[in-house]
């Protein structure tokens, strides 16, 4: 009597003889098998999101909390990365495929939870020290900005993530979190096309004469703040919630001033930027 591991053998052997795009691939499960339908167009990647995040901590330190079950992320920059075949190498944390644990309560959009459709990435930097007033960030090394363009461009290209869904984690949890902090190069970034960025001429239009720290209507710019992305209320109240959020709007998009107050430059930035990634454009019927 033939076994049923002899006919499973044969589904195979049979697709694997005759392995052109018209003949069905099987894939034995153990238990079943299931016969591979090809091209069906109606599917897209689960990864949305690219967070970027800063450790706080030193290398080792990183390396130890990333790895020891409460918190994760999908790489890990180390402050210099060393150099294999002259390629920088980065530490592989969670598989893509899964679920790293790097975003906690977080919303962009219509999107919460960003832990499910997002890879993380932390780079090791210490973030900043308060000496009385001034609050002094630490800078990202040379090493790291190189090695970070590389690893986000290819992959942005991989899932083909929309360059607005490129975010900090100060973007997608701004009352709690402040990485990856002003320093992070997200202008340098985009001029090698990756992640959002308005353009000149644009601000420049909404800007529309006024001085750049002209002082802006807070319910319109709470308004614009949610239209982009942020999770705000509009109180029309600058209260120190609002401010988080503006300031972390800032730290991304206008580093050379964070204090979170809104004025006309960051207002016309944000209308840029709504204007280029948050506006459906409709052609017109002829
Ligand atoms: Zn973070």
């Amino acid at each position: 009597m033939r076994s049923s591991r002899y006919y499973i053998g044969l589904l195979i052997a049979i697709s694997l003889l005759t392995s052109c795009a018209k003949h069905p691939v099987f894939i034995d499960r153990g238990s079943y098998i299931a016969q591979v339908v090809p091209d069906n167009p109606g599917q897209d990647n689960r990864v949305k999101f690219l967070v970027m995040h800063y450790t706080a901590i030193d290398d080792e330190g990183s390396l130890k909390t990333l790895t020891s079950g409460n918190v994760s992320s999908h790489y890990l920059i180390p402050t210099k990365p060393k150099l294999v075949d002259n390629k920088p190498v980065v530490y592989y944390l969670v598989n893509e495929d899964k679920r790293a644990w790097h975003a906690g309560l977080s919303q962009w959009g219509n999107s919460a939870g960003l832990n499910d459709g997002s890879i993380g990435i932390e780079i090791v930097n210490y973030g900043y020290e308060d000496r009385g007033e001034l609050r002094e960030w630490f800078p990202y090394t040379s090493e790291q900005i190189s090695t970070i363009a590389v690893m986000m461009k290819d992959i942005i290209q991989r899932y083909g993530i929309e360059p607005q869904n490129v975010v900090g984690h100060s973007d997608i949890a701004p009352q709690r979190k402040v990485d990856p902090g002003p320093l992070f190069p997200w202008d340098e970034l985009a001029k090698r096309g990756i992640g959002a960025w308005p353009d000149e001429e644009t601000v420049a239009f909404y800007l529309a004469g006024r001085e750049t720290s002209e002082p802006v209507d807070i319910a319109n710019f709470q308004t614009l703040l949610a239209k982009y992305g942020y999770q705000i209320s509009i109180s029309g109240v600058l209260d120190p919630e609002t401010q988080k959020v503006v300031s972390a709007f800032q730290m991304h998009f206008r580093a050379s001033d964070i204090k979170g107050i809104p004025d006309a430059q960051s207002e016309a930035i944000l209308m840029a930027l709504i204007d280029k990634y948050r506006t459906k454009w409709i052609q017109p019927v002829m």
